[in-house]
C-alpha cells in the first residue's frame, strides 16, 4: 500500500464537472489500495477575484483580513471535493490548513511552513479515509492567526505534507502536461521535459516558470521527494522533478517573469557603505530584492537599480526614497514595464558562451538589455515588458532546448 499525495490546481477544480473528474481519479487511486491525501487550490480564478473584490471594498492594507478572505477559496473547493469523493463510495473528509496542523511563521501573505502536526490527517488515513487538505494556508502558533503561503502556495502545502508523511510520491496535477522548455502558452512548440533536476527546476521557478512554486521545489529538494507534475485532464506521464537526471543540457528551458518592477536610485555618492544603507532597510521591511545593478561612477556618483516584486513596489519606493534622502542621493525612479527573461541549464557550467549567444539573439532583434544577472546555471536579462514574449520565442528558437552542446557539434 502506497501513500500518495495529490495536489490539484485551480483549473483542475474549476467547475462542478472538473471537481467530479478529480473525485473519480482520487477514488480510483484509493480503490487501487493506496492511502491518498489530496491538497486543493481555490476554484479557477477565485483567488484573483477575491483580491480584486477586496480592492473594490478598501484601498487600505489589511494583511490579516486578506488571509481570512483568501483562505475561504480553498475551503470551498476542499468541501466540494469531499462531497464528490463520497458520492464515489469512498469515505473522505476535508481539513483546513490549520486543522491539518500546518504551522507557519506569522508573516501574513507570505508565511513559511515551520512544522506540520498532521495528527488529524493521520487519524483520517488510519480510518481508511481520503483526507483533503486546503492548500496555501496554515496557522501561526505564536499569534494563533490564519496565514497564507503566497501565490501558488498549494504546491508548497503538498510537497511539505508529502515530506512530513513520508509519502511514496507527490503528484502535482495541473492544466498542462508537465514542465515544458518554456511556457507553452507563449511558445507553442515548447517541449515537455520527461525529467528535470531540482536544481534546474528551482532556477526555472525563480525565473518565473509558474508551473511550480519555488518553495515547493525547495522542499522537494531538501527532503528528496520526487515530484510528478502532470495533467489532470488525462492519464499520460508528466515530468519528474528529482535529484538526478540523465541529461544535463546546456539550456534546459527558457523562462520569463513579468511580476517585477525596477527601482532606480539616481546620483548616489560612490563610497563604502552606500549599498548597505539602501539594501538593509529594504531587507528589514521584508522586501525580496532580486536583481541589482550599480552603474559606473561619474564624478563620484552612481545610479543603483534593483528589481522587486510588483506587490512590494510602493513600499520599496518609500524605503528607497528614505535611504536616498539620508545618503544625499538624487531622485528615485520606478519602471513598472519590465520583464525578466532567463535561460537555464545545468550543462551551462561546462559549456561557455551561452550568455554571449543570449545577448546576441536579443541584440539582433533590437531588444535592449537593462540588467543582467547570472548563476552558474542561469543567465537572466531584464528587458522591456512589451518585448518579453518575443524574446522568449527567439531564445527558445535559438537554443532549441533541451539543447545538448554535443549534438550541435555533430
Ligand atoms: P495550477 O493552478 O494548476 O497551480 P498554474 O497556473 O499555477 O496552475 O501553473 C500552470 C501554468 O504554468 C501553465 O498553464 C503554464 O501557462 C504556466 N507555465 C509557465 N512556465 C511553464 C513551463 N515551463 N512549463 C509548463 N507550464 C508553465
Ligand atoms: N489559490 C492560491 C493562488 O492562486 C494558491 C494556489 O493556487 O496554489 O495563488
Ligand atoms: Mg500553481
Amino acid at each position: 500500500m502506497a501513500l500518495i499525495v495529490q495536489k490539484y490546481g485551480g483549473t483542475s477544480v474549476g467547475d462542478a464537472d472538473r471537481i467530479k473528474a478529480v473525485a473519480a481519479r482520487v477514488a480510483a487511486t484509493h480503490k487501487a489500495g493506496n492511502q491518498v491525501v489530496v491538497v486543493v487550490s481555490a476554484m479557477g480564478h477565485s483567488t484573483d477575484e477575491l483580491i480584486s473584490l477586496a480592492a473594490d471594498v478598501s484601498g487600505g492594507r489589511h494583511p490579516r483580513e486578506m488571509d481570512m478572505l483568501l483562505t475561504a477559496g480553498e475551503r470551498i473547493s476542499m468541501a466540494l471535493l469531499a462531497m464528490a469523493i463520497r458520492d464515489q463510495g469512498v469515505e473522505a473528509m476535508s481539513l483546513t490548513g490549520s486543522q491539518a496542523g500546518i504551522l507557519t511563521d506569522q508573516s501574513h501573505g507570505a508565511a513559511k511552513i515551520r512544522d506540520i502536526r498532521a495528527i488529524r490527517v493521520q487519524e483520517g488515513l488510519d480510518l481508511g479515509r481520503v483526507v483533503i487538505v486546503a492548500g496555501f494556508q496554515g496557522v501561526s502558533p505564536d499569534t494563533k492567526e490564519i496565514t497564507t503561503l503566497g501565490r501558488g502556495g498549494s504546491d508548497a502545502t503538498a510537497v511539505a505534507m508529502a515530506a512530513f508523511l513520508h509519502a511514496d510520491v507527490c503528484e502535482i496535477y495541473t492544466d498542462v502536461d508537465g514542465v515544458y522548455t518554456a511556457d507553452p502558452r507563449v511558445v507553442p512548440d515548447a517541449r515537455k521535459l520527461d525529467e528535470v533536476s531540482f536544481e534546474e527546476m528551482l532556477e526555472l521557478a525563480a525565473a518565473g516558470a509558474g508551473v511550480l512554486m519555488m518553495r515547493s521545489v525547495e522542499f522537494g529538494r531538501r527532503f528528496n521527494i520526487p515530484l510528478h507534475v502532470r495533467s489532470s485532464f488525462h492519464d499520460g506521464e508528466g515530468t519528474w522533478v528529482k535529484e538526478k537526471t540523465m541529461e544535463s543540457a546546456a539550456v534546459t528551458g527558457v523562462a520569463h517573469d513579468t511580476t517585477e518592477v525596477k527601482v532606480t536610485v539616481q546620483d548616489v555618492p560612490d563610497r563604502p557603505g552606500v549599498a548597505a544603507a539602501l539594501f538593509e532597510p529594504l531587507s528589514d521591511a521584508g522586501i525580496n530584492v532580486d536583481m541589482i545593478v550599480q552603474n559606473t561612477s561619474q564624478d563620484g556618483h552612481t545610479d543603483i537599480s534593483f528589481t522587486v516584486p510588483h506587490s512590494d513596489a510602493g513600499e520599496a519606493l518609500a524605503v528607497a526614497r528614505g535611504a536616498a534622502e539620508t545618503l544625499g542621493a538624487g531622485g528615485v525612479d520606478l519602471d513598472e514595464h519590465i520583464a525578466k527573461v532567463s535561460v537555464v541549464g545545468a550543462g551551462m557550467r561546462s559549456h561557455p558562451g551561452i550568455a554571449a549567444r543570449m545577448f546576441s539573439v536579443l541584440a539582433t532583434a533590437d531588444i535592449n538589455i537593462a540588467m543582467i544577472s547570472t548563476s552558474p546555471i542561469r543567465v537572466s536579462c531584464v528587458v522591456d515588458a512589451a518585448k518579453a514574449e518575443e524574446a522568449v520565442r527567439l531564445l527558445h528558437a535559438a537554443f532549441d532546448p533541451p539543447f545538448d552542446p554535443m549534438e550541435e557539434s555533430r
